[in-house]
């Protein structure tokens, strides 16, 4: 009801009126900033703690300004998403990671993988898994490679339509993560049945374990994954203590500040040697 279009007509005042033409006005520039070119993606490792070896990372979207600040993606993320531009600039998204990965390759980085995040609206055109393999043949990258990022509400807003398209993907090869897991409600239904291969720890999660209570909760997401037979990584480890914490019970990937934030490209090469 909070979206009925009658409740906004109703109340509509001009600070509404504000709002929504700032929405369109960020809409206008966010597509404008994409034709551009403006947009790039930058990259956070992610530790193998057992083997002391970055063995992935994840992009994430950067829209830089003019003065050397950026745009975050937690404003210009659900914009494309209410716009729709969220789907072209996905697919623009995950074939800058195949690009990446080739450039990983040549620099002997084979084993280092591409975490992309994927949106629901992608997920809602039929294309998707098409686009996915036609740029893995394109830029002749090894499915495996590459891991999509998706959100427990993904699953949930069309769980039969992102089920298959999830098997798919899966089927093709390529590794499936579900991201910000414990955030959402009910998705320990779909659990056993999505084609999953990785849980990640939500950093909420993480950012909770100096209370009893807080352990317990990551402490059984580990058990859980493990159970599952689903590799594990936790999100927004910030110190040596967080991190020693989650090797104790079981979780021995991490990404965060702790190692290093999201880089571009180039300064990723030369984290990697
Ligand atoms: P996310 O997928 O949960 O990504 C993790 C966020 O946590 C990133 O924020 C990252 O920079 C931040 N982070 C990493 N380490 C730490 C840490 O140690 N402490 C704290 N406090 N934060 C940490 P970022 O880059 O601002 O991205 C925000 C969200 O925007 C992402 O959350 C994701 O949902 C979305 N996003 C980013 N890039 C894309 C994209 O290419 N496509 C889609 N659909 N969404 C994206
Ligand atoms: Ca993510
Ligand atoms: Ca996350
Ligand atoms: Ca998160």
């Amino acid at each position: 009801a909070k979206n009925s279009p009658f409740r906004s007509v109703a109340w509509f005042t001009p600070e509404m009126e504000t709002r929504v033409r700032e929405r369109l006005g960020g809409i206008r520039a966010l597509r404008e900033g994409f034709e551009q070119q403006e947009f790039v993606l930058h990259y956070q490792p992610q530790w193998d703690l057992e083997q002391g070896l970055v063995t992935g990372v994840e992009a994430l979207l950067r829209w830089p300004r003019a003065d050397g600040s950026s745009v975050s993606p937690a404003e210009f993320i659900p914009l494309a998403e209410q716009s729709g531009l969220i789907v072209r600039m996905g697919l623009w998204v995950i074939e800058q990671a195949c690009r990446q990965l080739v450039q990983l390759c040549e620099a002997g980085h084979e084993g280092v993988r591409i975490s992309v995040n994927v949106s629901m609206l992608q997920f809602r055109n039929a294309g998707l898994v098409d686009s996915v393999r036609t740029l893995i043949n394109e830029y002749r990258i090894a499915p495996g490679q590459l891991t999509l990022e998706i959100t427990e509400s993904v699953v949930m807003d069309e769980p039969k339509l992102v089920l298959t398209t999830l098997g798919s993907l899966s089927e093709m090869g390529v590794r499936i993560s579900l991201d910000d897991f414990g955030m959402g409600f009910s998705s320990l239904a779909y659990l056993r049945q999505m084609p999953l291969h990785e849980l990640k720890i939500d950093k909420s999660f993480v950012q909770d374990m100096d209370s009893p209570q807080g352990v317990a909760v990551i402490e059984s997401i580990i058990q859980l994954t493990s159970r599952l037979q689903l590799d594990c990584i936790a999100e927004g480890v910030e110190t040596d203590s967080q991190q020693a914490k989650l090797r104790q019970l079981g979780c021995h990937r991490a990404q965060g500040f702790l190692h290093a934030a999201a880089m571009p490209s180039d300064r990723l090469l030369a984290y990697l040697s």
